[in-house]
């Protein structure tokens, strides 16, 4: 029988009546034997996320070493969703030894990673399910990275022994075996590490909204929801700030070909957003799939006569961005101008003395410094070989009377990006998706 890992966020874990919605999804199909869990998340907009109050007493630890008030607040939340559940279990000496644990290891991420690993526990007796800890089956390298490994090897090895579990999610073992977190949003990597080890069928993601949308809901009113997209789409959209899944989750996936099903737990009948290794252009049937952005990008435009038969003129300007511990986006160039694209915050208290350098080095006939740019990637295999797509996104833009600052298209023609003044881009968004999406 097919297996199917299902990971569930923390809106889903929050209280009781979301936790019973939790229990009656997986146990509605058989083939979901292994779960992995956040820590409890916010039950309205003002509410507080446990795993923030598990970093305040840590915080709190170094600076008065009693932790005392925000530990009572992550009591009362644990205690109260087992009475509700009316669950026989105790609670409170679990809790205990948390709280002791916390004193004892003192570390940040070991207290961080106590929300997911109360979850699971209160889960586990919930549905019954064996608990697994995810220190015993995720392992990072002495870089702090992901042991990839290790971890499939030990993780497989403990599950195929198993009808069922319940993992915490967002954590493992450094090599000492001390406790250690990947980054926030990381119970979706876990998710993933379960997935691949168990060689599921898919990999169901599940979370308080009905998929990726195919833009930025908070700037287009009811977007449409894109049905599939593959790994690659992903990437670039989730790159540019499309941010349902953490972004590393594909890759322990990627190599196994699993796809990964992003689901509503508050709408289960919604089949929601299916991420596919790869998407047949013809299957869509669209042109693009989706269209994502970010703002506060910096544009370093460099002119010079003759650039063009200068050699090593872009490894110079790289080099000194290396230098300043600078990475770049984009790096459109003409033949005697080359632009450098960077993220404003990366450039913070550096880009007076980066384009000094610049210029000592390479001597331009001009250089400037533009702030306040955005990205937009409109995304999609659907245009691959398809002339006028460009044609109809700078329509758009031209439409909206917007200007284009700088244009990039990659050769596998997976999605182009377009840079445009941060004023003006909520408006450069929405006149691409009514472009392409709401229009026959
Ligand atoms: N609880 C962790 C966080 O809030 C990890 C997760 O939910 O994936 O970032």
């Amino acid at each position: 029988m097919d297996i199917k890992v299902v990971k569930f966020g923390g809106t889903s874990m929050a209280d009781a009546e979301s936790i019973k919605k939790v229990c009656n999804i997986i146990k509605s199909d058989k083939q979901r034997r292994f779960v992995v869990v956040s820590a409890p998340g916010k039950r309205s907009g003002d509410d507080i996320k446990v795993t923030d109050l598990l970093y305040s007493c840590a915080h709190e630890l170094q600076i008065s070493g009693d932790i005392s008030e925000y530990f009572q607040k992550i009591k009362s939340r644990f205690k109260k969703i087992v009475s509700d559940l009316k669950l026989n279990f105790d609670i409170d000496t679990v809790l205990n030894e948390v709280e002791k644990g916390i004193y004892v290891n003192r570390t940040m991420e070991y207290a961080a990673s106590r929300g997911e690993y109360l979850s699971a526990r209160i889960l586990s007796e919930y549905l019954g399910y064996n608990f697994i800890d995810a220190k015993d089956i995720v392992f990072f390298n002495e870089k702090g990275q992901l042991d990839e490994e290790k971890t499939n090897a030990k993780t497989a090895a403990v599950l195929c022994n198993l009808d069922n579990a319940v993992v915490p999610g967002f954590y493992g073992a450094d090599i000492t075996g001390t406790v250690k977190t990947f980054s926030r949003g990381g119970s979706d990597v876990t998710g993933a590490i379960i997935a691949k080890a168990v060689n599921a069928s898919v990999y169901e993601n599940w979370t308080d909204v009905n998929g990726f949308m195919c833009t930025d809901p908070r700037i287009v009113k009811n977007p449409k929801r894109i049905e599939k997209l593959s790994y690659k789409e992903l990437r670039e959209l989730s790159y540019m700030g499309a941010n349902v899944l953490h972004p590393e989750s594909i890759f322990p996936l990627k190599s196994a070909g699993i796809p990964i099903n992003i689901r509503n737990t508050f709408e289960p009948e919604n089949s929601g957003t299916m991420i596919l290794p790869e998407i047949n252009e013809k299957d869509n049937g669209s042109l693009i799939t989706g269209i994502a952005g970010k703002k506060n990008f910096a544009l370093i435009s460099i002119e010079k006569s003759m650039m063009n038969s200068e050699l090593g003129f872009a490894r110079k300007v790289l080099t000194i961005l290396e230098e300043y511990e600078i990475s770049f986006e984009h790096m459109p160039s003409g033949i005697d101008t080359l632009c450098v694209i960077v993220a404003e915050s990366e450039l913070m208290g550096k880009s007076d003395a980066v384009i000094q350098k610049i210029t000592h080095t390479v001597n331009p006939d001009h250089i400037e410094l533009t702030n306040g740019i955005a990205l937009i990637a409109t995304v999609g295999h659907g245009m691959a070989f398809k002339p006028g797509t460009a044609a109809k996104l700078f329509k758009a833009l031209s439409d909206a009377d917007i200007n284009v600052k700088m244009i990039d298209q990659g050769s596998s023609e997976l999605n182009i990006i377009v840079a445009v003044a941060d004023v003006d881009y909520e408006k450069a968004i929405e006149a691409i998706y009514n472009q392409f999406f709401m229009q026959k």
